[in-house]
């Protein structure tokens, strides 16, 4: 998406706005957690993109708008599990609340995504072959201090004096996994220079000066 595109973040996190070309907009929700009942914070979102979106639509702007469900994770997992359900089953029905719930508050995306969506796994699939062809993909082991209320490996300096996770107030688990990575050295020289030359590749520039740190 080099060129003409324009990322435009409104707000710090949440939705992003991304202008393909001229007259296009792509919009997009984050795709939420199924694994609890949809609460304000869901809905403070997709209210905001959908101003947005409705926005654009009006000052004559071609806008696709997207939102959706992220059904992948241990979190959904072992709440279903905990539900004594399968997991996709546990998704189906959660799901249903999270369209009716933007159903009620006159949401107009274009479409809703599931990452179950049988072209969502063909997409994901068409782009692992594609990097695993390139070599950009490569297994190794990774140990760390797993919060499963978070979905995140924490660091051991975020955690409290008693070793817990500040938000959900229990010990991580300490987990080892082989683990896919992505061979992100191999493009930080083409990354860094792409940064460099175009101010706007990243919105907002502080994130850009995040990547620049990280690469
Ligand atoms: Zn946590």
């Amino acid at each position: 998406m080099a060129g003409e595109c324009d990322n435009v973040g409104l707000l710090r996190s949440g939705y992003e706005i991304i202008a393909m070309s001229g007259n296009s907009y792509y919009l997009t929700t984050a795709i939420d957690y199924v694994n609890a009942a949809p609460h304000l914070g869901h809905a403070y979102e997709k209210v905001a993109a959908d101003a947005a979106a409705r926005f654009f639509r009006l000052i004559g702007r071609d806008v696709y708008f997207l939102s959706g469900t992220d059904e992948h994770g241990t979190k959904v997992e072992k709440t279903a599990k905990a539900k004594g359900m399968e997991p996709k089953a546990y998704v189906d029905q959660l799901v249903e609340e999270f369209k009716k719930t933007w159903e009620f508050l006159n949401i107009s995306y274009d479409r809703f995504i599931r990452t179950t969506d049988p072209e969502h796994y063909a997409v994901v699939d068409h782009l692992w072959r594609k990097m695993l062809d390139k070599g950009d993909i490569y297994k190794a082991s990774y140990i760390g201090q797993y919060c499963s209320g978070c979905e995140l490996f924490l660091n051991p300096r975020d955690l409290t004096q008693d070793g817990d996770c500040p938000i959900h107030q229990v010990k991580p688990d300490p987990v080892e996994e082989e683990n896919y990575f992505f061979k992100l050295s191999k493009y930080a020289d083409a990354l860094r220079e792409k940064i460099g030359q175009d101010p706007h590749f990243v919105q907002p520039g502080f994130r850009a000066q995040e990547v620049l740190k990280m690469l």
